[in-house]
């Protein structure tokens, strides 16, 4: 425990080496007597995009509902909520108190995208482009559905698209609205970098375009980089308190989190630094192959999407980072390798076992959590798989629920649970970083790679973060060519070839952070842009 503060610390919150000053006054709110309690509020700004970074369960949307005036804040008096008097009061002088008085005011419209798009053709039927026309209060739905790349399904419905395409209408059905202030609870899930860029620089430039203010939750930390001018750090313990920081730049910001510890708070989130290597790793040739497969082909049918990969090796107990857009193939070679498809041309070894978590996890049984992991293998509980799988992917709070009751986040842990529980040869990970916070990302990226070495395993991870694509793999299998049209996959790559080959075809390039190594995306056409396209060095340095 925490030798400096468990005296004081009213939380018993064990990471916490100083109580902060924030939990020695009065919370912003509390649910009840022993419920949640908010400290601080993030607080939006005119013509900017104000990042929020922490854990899941902190209290973001408690924050957010305070800002669009659908919860009058208590200040920890549980009973009759003070009156807006008392709480402008409290925040004269800070970053704040214009926003707080706009609500005072009844002056302040909200438009908000959801965390969990998979579930808005539950809530919305129907046609894409009728949701889309109600939304459209600024008549820009036409240019922003372009811009994106939905304009071709448009005139399906809404059950019918894919995560990303959800993810892409969400935006855009927010991004319409006429409001002061925008709420993105994560605009990445199930985009490709890409797209992840193009959502960026749209939200930047309804912030950009006037007095509107953005407030984005959001954990993929190369595209936060890129997209907020400021950040708010969050923290604390999830389901008890959350406490919100006074905003900070984003560079300082992302790396006191990547650090593990808040300068100014004192606080230490985490035991140890995520670190970048600025050098590409060596390559693993020690384990022996599991796999060697032919150049393989496969079409859909006459004129529809065509694959070709080359032939190549994955390796006994290595991790494969799998890159490349949307719509070229990744998951069509995932079910040629798992037998669930039938290659046209090359053949594949049929007795290889393949343990498969897709992208979009759908595990909706009315079933205990433990009792669906246990469908899968026996050892649920016993103390390597408490210490390489439950521990690792926090399941323990989580193991008595039923699936259909779970968090987006908590759904792809029990899926990425699942997955490594059975027993392969090979383990295919879509899209794991899904809807995990950057705790849970890290936690994840280790509990596959230990699970890959102590096991003689091999692990395939397709994946759009692109840190956590670095710091999972020991090889890239990139693909390139025309979304939704050819595909094509060359040989494992070691990882700066393979990055260099995939920030290509993508036109980006990454500079370090001069004091933690942190890769971060270079503004195009800037000098280091040229230099490194340049001299091909798109991803690692020297
Ligand atoms: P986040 O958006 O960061 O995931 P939330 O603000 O949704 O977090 O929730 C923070 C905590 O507050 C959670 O533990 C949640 O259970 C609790 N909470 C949210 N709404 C209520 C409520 N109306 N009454 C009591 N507790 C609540
Ligand atoms: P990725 O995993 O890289 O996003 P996929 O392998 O899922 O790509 O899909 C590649 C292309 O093949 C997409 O255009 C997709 O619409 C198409 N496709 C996938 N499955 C089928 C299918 N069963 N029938 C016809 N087209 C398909």
């Amino acid at each position: 425990t925490c030798g400096i503060c468990v005296d004081r610390c009213p939380f018993d919150a064990i990471q916490i080496v100083n109580l902060p000053q924030e939990l020695d006054e009065a919370p912003i709110h509390r649910y009840g007597e022993n419920s949640f309690a908010l400290y601080g509020l993030p607080a939006p700004r005119d013509g900017q995009v104000t990042g929020i970074l922490g854990p899941n369960g902190i209290g973001k949307t408690t924050a957010v509902r305070i800002l669009a005036d659908e919860l009058q804040p208590n200040l920890g008096q549980i009973g009759d909520p003070p009156a807006w008097d008392a709480i402008l009061d409290e925040h004269r002088g800070t970053a704040l108190q214009p926003y707080l008085e706009a609500i005072d005011d009844e002056d302040v419209s909200v438009a908000r995208k959801p965390q969990y798009v998979d579930k808005l053709p539950d809530r919305y039927g129907g046609r894409t482009r009728d949701l889309l026309e109600r939304a459209d209060e600024r008549g820009v739905v036409d240019e922003l559905a372009r811009r994106v790349g939905i304009a071709p399904v448009l005139d399906q419905d809404l059950d019918t698209l894919s995560g990303g395409e959800l993810q892409r209408v969400a935006l855009i059905a927010t991004l319409a609205r006429d409001a002061d202030f925008y709420f993105l609870d994560e605009i990445t899930p199930y985009l490709d970098i890409g797209q992840r860029m193009t959502a960026a620089r749209l939200v930047r430039e309804l912030a950009e375009s006037g007095d509107r203010s953005m407030l984005v939750v959001e954990h993929d930390l190369a595209i936060l980089d890129l997209l907020a001018d400021g950040i708010h750090l969050a923290y604390g313990q999830p389901g008890v308190f959350g406490v919100i920081t006074p905003p900070k730049s984003t560079k300082q910001g992302i790396n006191e989190y990547l650090a593990g510890y808040l300068e100014s708070e004192n606080v230490r989130v985490r035991d140890s630094e995520i670190t970048f290597e600025t050098h590409a790793p060596r390559t693993l040739t020690g384990g022996k192959p599991v796999v060697e497969y032919p150049a393989l082909e496969k079409s859909y049918g006459e004129g529809e999407f065509g694959l070709s990969v080359e032939a190549g090796t994955i390796h006994e107990g290595e991790v494969l980072g799998v890159v490349g857009p949307n719509g070229i193939g990744k998951s069509t070679f995932a079910q040629l390798l798992a037998g669930r498809l039938a290659p046209d041309a090359g053949s594949l070894d049929a007795s290889l076992d393949i343990s498969y978590k897709p992208q979009y996890v759908e595990i909706d049984r009315q079933m205990r959590v433990e009792t669906f992991l246990r469908t899968i293998t026996d050892d649920v509980g016993s103390s390597y798989w408490t210490t390489e799988i439950a521990q690792p992917l926090q399941l323990d709070p989580i193991m008595d629920q039923q699936l259909p009751d779970l968090s987006g986040g908590e759904r792809q842990r029990v899926a990425i649970a699942a997955c490594l529980s059975d027993d392969a040869d090979l383990y295919l990970l879509d899209e794991p970083s899904a809807h995990l916070d950057v705790e849970q990302r890290v936690r994840t990226t280790t509990a596959i790679r230990r699970y890959a070495e102590n096991h003689d395993a091999t692990a395939l991870v397709i994946d759009h973060d692109i840190y956590m694509v670095d710091l999972l793999s020991d090889r890239l299998l990139v693909f390139d060519g025309e979304p939704a049209e050819h595909g094509h996959a060359s040989q494992p790559q070691p990882m700066r070839e393979g990055m260099n080959d995939f920030l290509a075809n993508l036109d980006v390039t990454f500079r370090r952070d001069e004091r933690v190594g942190r890769p971060r995306i270079n503004k195009p056409g800037s000098q280091l842009d040229r230099e490194q396209k340049q001299s091909g060095e798109y991803y690692y340095s020297e």
